[in-house]
Order: C-alpha cells, then sequence, then structure tokens
C-alpha cells in the first residue's frame, strides 16, 4: 500500500488461535464433522415431532439447537477473519467459501424447528412459555413465534419461499450486478462508481462538482431498467404484505427488529421534527467553505486540513481512558483486547477494508478488525469496535442465541463507546480551528446517520404508499418523490439541481427494504442514553452494564427501562437529537470566535 504512514500500528496483529491453530488445526474439521453429524441427529429425533414435546424436553432441543450453531459459528467466524487479513490467500477463500456453502446446508436442514415452533397452536404455546423449564428460553421463542400471525398455510409458505429465487432475490441481484457495472465518464477517464463518489470528498470544488455531474450522467444509462426493478420489488413486497396480512409497508420489517409500528413512528416524527439541525449545519458549512449556499456535492467537503496524526499508542490511551473513566470494569475488559492480541489494527497489502467487530463468537471473546490510519476518524472508529466488544463480551454468559441483538441495539456500546470517547477528544483539544474541524467532521457523521437515513426512508415510505394506491412509478414520479424528500430535508441549505436521480444506486431500497431507519434507531437510542449518563453521572454507569449484559435476551422497549427510558416516548429520541444540536451551537459559536460565521 502507498500511501500508509507509521502509525505504531503495524505489528498489532491478532492472534486466532483461541479458535484454531490455524486453516489445517484438526479441530476445525472435527468440528465441522460434529456440527453436520449433530444437525443430522436432531432432525432425525425432532422432524415432525415438535408439538409433541414436554416443556423439559423442548428446553433440551433448543440448548441442542444452540450447541449446533456455536460449533458452526467457531468454525465460519475462524474463517471469516483468517479471510479477510490476506484476502489472496487461496486456502483462506477455500476455506471460506466451503463453510459458507456447508452453512447454507445445515440451515435448510434445521429450518423445520422454527417453523414447527411458529405453527403451535397459542393455547400449546402459552402453556410452554409459561413454564419455568423454559424461562432461559422465553425471548427466544417469543422471537420465533412473533410472525405467526403473520404466516401462511405451509405449502403457501413453501411456495413463496421456493418462488423468491427467481422473484425478489433475481431482481435484487440483478439491480446489484447493473449498478456494480456503472463506469463514471471523469474527464475522459473511465472509473468505476466508488472511485467517483470518492472524489465529492475532494477540496477542491471544481473536482467534486465535475465528478458529481459525471455521476449523474452516469446514472442516466440503465435508469429505466432500475427504475422497473425497483417498481417489481416493491409491487412483489405489497403482494407479500397483502397475503400475509401486515397492517402497513413497514410492519414486517418492525417486527424482525423486535420493535413496533408505534415506536418507530415516534422516532420519525421526532427526527423530521428536527430537520432544521441539519439545516443549521449545512448553512454553518457554507459559511465555512466561505460559499453562498452548498451544493448537494459540497456535503462531504473538508472544512479545512485536519493534520492531526494520532499513534496507535496515543489513540489506544485516549479510548482506554474514556473507557476507564467510565467504569472501570469495562476499562478492564476493553484493556483486554490490546494486551491479549484480539485486535488487528494496521492496514495491509490484501486486507479488507473498513473495520468490524465478530461480536458473538461461541465460547471465545470478540475480535476487532480495523484499518487504522492515525487520522482522528479512525481513533473513534478504535471506540466503536470496542464499543460492541464490550458488549459482546459481557453478553456472552447468555449463549449465543440470547446474546445475539437485533440491529436496533446492536449499536447501543459502539455508539455510547465513541461518544465517550469523542468528548475527550474534543477536551483535549485547545486550539479553535482544530477544534471546529473535530465537531463539525462529528456532527457530519451523525447527520448521516440520523437525518439523512430518515429522508431516505421517507422516500420508501411515498414510494411504498403511491405504489399501493397508484400503481407503477414512472420514473418522473421517482424524481419527484426523491426531491420532495431531500427537500424537506435540507430546505434551502443545499442547492438539489442535478441530484434527482440519485436515489438509483441505492442498494438497500431493493435489498432489504424499510432497512434505513434502523441505522437512526440505534444512533439516537445510544445517544440519549449518553445523555442521561451527562446529566445524572454515575449512577446510570451500573444499570446501563446490566443493559449490555443482557444482550439480545430482552427487546428493545424492556432494555430501554432498565436504564429509565421509553422507546414509545418521542422524549426519548428528542433528547439524542437535542445532543447533537449541543454540538452544533459549539461549532456554531467557534466559528464565530474564529471569525468564520
Ligand atoms: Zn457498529
Amino acid at each position: 500500500m502507498a500511501t500508509v504512514e507509521i502509525t505504531g500500528a503495524e505489528e498489532v496483529s491478532w492472534n486466532l488461535s483461541d479458535l484454531y491453530e490455524g486453516g489445517d488445526d484438526p479441530r476445525l474439521e472435527s468440528d465441522i464433522a460434529e456440527a453436520e453429524a449433530a444437525a443430522d441427529a436432531f432432525r432425525e429425533r425432532y422432524y415432525t415431532r415438535v408439538a409433541e414435546l414436554t416443556p423439559g424436553e423442548l428446553a433440551e432441543a433448543i440448548d441442542e439447537r444452540e450447541r449446533i450453531e456455536s460449533i458452526f459459528t467457531r468454525a465460519i467466524y475462524f474463517a471469516h477473519l483468517w479471510f479477510s487479513t490476506d484476502m489472496a490467500d487461496a486456502p483462506r477463500g477455500a476455506l471460506l467459501a466451503r463453510l459458507t456453502e456447508k452453512g447454507a446446508g445445515l440451515d435448510t436442514k434445521l429450518l423445520f424447528f422454527g417453523l414447527e415452533l411458529a405453527a403451535l397452536e397459542d393455547e400449546k404455546a402459552e402453556a410452554l412459555l409459561a413454564d419455568e423449564a423454559l424461562s432461559r428460553w422465553w425471548h427466544w421463542l417469543h422471537t420465533v413465534r412473533k410472525f405467526r400471525p403473520y404466516l401462511l398455510t405451509e405449502p403457501e409458505e413453501k411456495i413463496l419461499t421456493e418462488k423468491t429465487v427467481s422473484g425478489s432475490s433475481a431482481w435484487d441481484r440483478l439491480f446489484d450486478e447493473l449498478t456494480g457495472a456503472i463506469r463514471v465518464d471523469l474527464d475522459g477517464t473511465e472509473v468505476g462508481f466508488e472511485e467517483a463518489m470518492a472524489k465529492l470528498y475532494s477540496g477542491d470544488r471544481d473536482e467534486r462538482r465535475r465528478a458529481a455531474d459525471a455521476v449523474t450522467n452516469a446514472l442516466e444509462l440503465g435508469l429505466r431498467t432500475r427504475a422497473f426493478i425497483f417498481n417489481t420489488i416493491v409491487l412483489d413486497k405489497s403482494i407479500d404484505d397483502r397475503l400475509r396480512g401486515y397492517p402497513t409497508w413497514l410492519s414486517a420489517r418492525n417486527l424482525s427488529n423486535d420493535t413496533t409500528d408505534e415506536a418507530v413512528q415516534a422516532l420519525i416524527d421526532a427526527v423530521v421534527h428536527r430537520f432544521d439541525v441539519a439545516q443549521r449545519y449545512y448553512r454553518l458549512k457554507a459559511r465555512l467553505l466561505e460559499l453562498d449556499r452548498l451544493a448537494h456535492y459540497d456535503r462531504m467537503a473538508p472544512i479545512g486540513d485536519d493534520p492531526v496524526r494520532v499513534s496507535w499508542d496515543e489513540a489506544r490511551d485516549v479510548v482506554l481512558g474514556a473507557y476507564h473513566d467510565f467504569s472501570s470494569e469495562s476499562g478492564d475488559i476493553v484493556e483486554r483486547f490490546f494486551t491479549e492480541s484480539w485486535i488487528d489494527a494496521p492496514p495491509r497489502d490484501n486486507k479488507r477494508t473498513g473495520a468490524f467487530c465478530a461480536t458473538n463468537v461461541p465460547g471465545v471473546h470478540p475480535y476487532v478488525f480495523l484499518n487504522y490510519t492515525g487520522d482522528r476518524r479512525s481513533v473513534l472508529t478504535l471506540a466503536h469496535e470496542l464499543g460492541h466488544a464490550l458488549h459482546g463480551y459481557v453478553a456472552m454468559p447468555l449463549g449465543l442465541f440470547n446474546a445475539n441483538t437485533p440491529l436496533t441495539t446492536a449499536e447501543t456500546a459502539s455508539v455510547f463507546g465513541e461518544a465517550l470517547t469523542f468528548k475527550r477528544l474534543l477536551a483535549s483539544e485547545r486550539d479553535p480551528r482544530r477544534k471546529l474541524n473535530l465537531l463539525a467532521g462529528r456532527i457530519e457523521d451523525s447527520i448521516a446517520t440520523v437525518f439523512r437515513q430518515i429522508a431516505m426512508n421517507r422516500f420508501e415510505d411515498a414510494v411504498h404508499t403511491v405504489r399501493r394506491g397508484e400503481g407503477e412509478l414512472s420514473l418522473e414520479k421517482l424524481e419527484e418523490l426523491w426531491l420532495d424528500a431531500q427537500t424537506r430535508l435540507f430546505g434551502d441549505s443545499v442547492d438539489l439541481d442535478g441530484y434527482g436521480t440519485w436515489w438509483s444506486y441505492i442498494p438497500h431500497f431493493i435489498g432489504s427494504p424499510g432497512y434505513v431507519y434502523a441505522y437512526s434507531y440505534g444512533f439516537l437510542f445510544a445517544l440519549s442514553i449518553f445523555r442521561k449518563y451527562e446529566l445524572e453521572g454515575d449512577a446510570i454507569v451500573e444499570p446501563y452494564l446490566d443493559l449490555l449484559r443482557a444482550g439480545g435476551s430482552k427487546p428493545p422497549q424492556e432494555l430501554a427501562e432498565m436504564v429509565g427510558l421509553d422507546l414509545t416516548d418521542p422524549a426519548i429520541w428528542e433528547s439524542g437529537i437535542d445532543a447533537l444540536a449541543v454540538q452544533l451551537d459549539e461549532a456554531e459559536a467557534l466559528a464565530s470566535q474564529i471569525g468564520l460565521g
């Protein structure tokens, strides 16, 4: 890699031997064989018999189901982690491909268990759920059974499932292939879509404008086809929802997110009501860039150089300091990730890009994957992934099924840890210009997560509603609805000229309808806990850690209650937004202080 600076993270690599000694570890093959044999035995023993099980027998069956999944998850996690640090190594790719296929086979073999549980008569299920023997599996059973009111008969389910492959999945794949093939003519050179989009982060306005024009041109090609795919997916979903009896287009998504239509509506209302925060920020950004008004391609522009470089050791100290300050227990846990080689830090050739935390590695601790570059954003990324790590670590004793969190609460500890660390970074920065840069970067990330995702949700809502009422949407109608939703977000703070077709590359609309609001939900949930911590101090520490220890064993509403919050009360969302508005106040004050505002 050409431009990697020395950060001191170069030698920080993880030790996967807590999982397996390597790809040729004989335990790996014996685990895979054990998972397969146990799955066969499980099917042999329980297929078509789930309804006859006593509470004790059912508890035993779920224990065994979890044991099988844990063994296999450990193997496939190893394959993933091993592959992600050297994607060019053939044996690593081969192991991952082999295990992915085996995983699909195992799923198919074991699918009956969930279906038979969902098919249990309510009366029978109530009796089971009330039984002491199944108390550990109460939430898990609830989760499996919550789709029951919307399930069709078994032959109907089978037809729908099989037809997905040639229906929505096929359209989704076609969309991915079409967007993957988009080439952008950038000043006479053909570049990939991602490369062109990356130019929107350039400090040179002319370069950003040329890139945006080139992207708009590139999106024209095949636009009608992508609009047709979108229409088809939306129609397909409306048929599914009608057959199953879901009350709204978003209900199925809310159910799988373990939340309610009411809580999500409260979130959406609260965010839409405060779109002015985004508008205020973009007006400030225009002043900082010395522009009358931002064009849509200026939104990501840097507002000045950030020459600050943070070495790995400094980053570790800042992040550890933040976690230790919060609570010594969380500080001690996070510290183990450094001292026991559970982190892979530096960018390397053939390493995957980005960052993640492998949270629920059964029987082992989480692992953290980074591409640490030494800018201040990568310090926050470190804090973010260590939040996931802390969450996974303290929830581990619950076992795989109960530790696993839905999308809506999965980001709690990560966003919280990031907020702790950001506060520390900000407090240690004395130079007002650099302080402003730091704040602006943070506010921009927050706007992208909170406001932009809800604006996208409003677009989706309009598309699904119009499709159900008026039929197929023309290109013009799609553009109109997209610009409506964006205009509500930006007001007159951003010029949207040329932006009308930019809905047409976003994969979530096609592959996971209704998905995008969860980003905002998780972020604001975590921020409102953080806000409570700022107001109430140490009183929140133990309840918060208890919330993390509960993993996914309770629904989000009950988790929120553990820290004294109510997800159906709009105030929870408003307080997260207030925290953002406070940062914006501070940024505006700094800007006028240094004569930029
Ligand atoms: Zn995350």
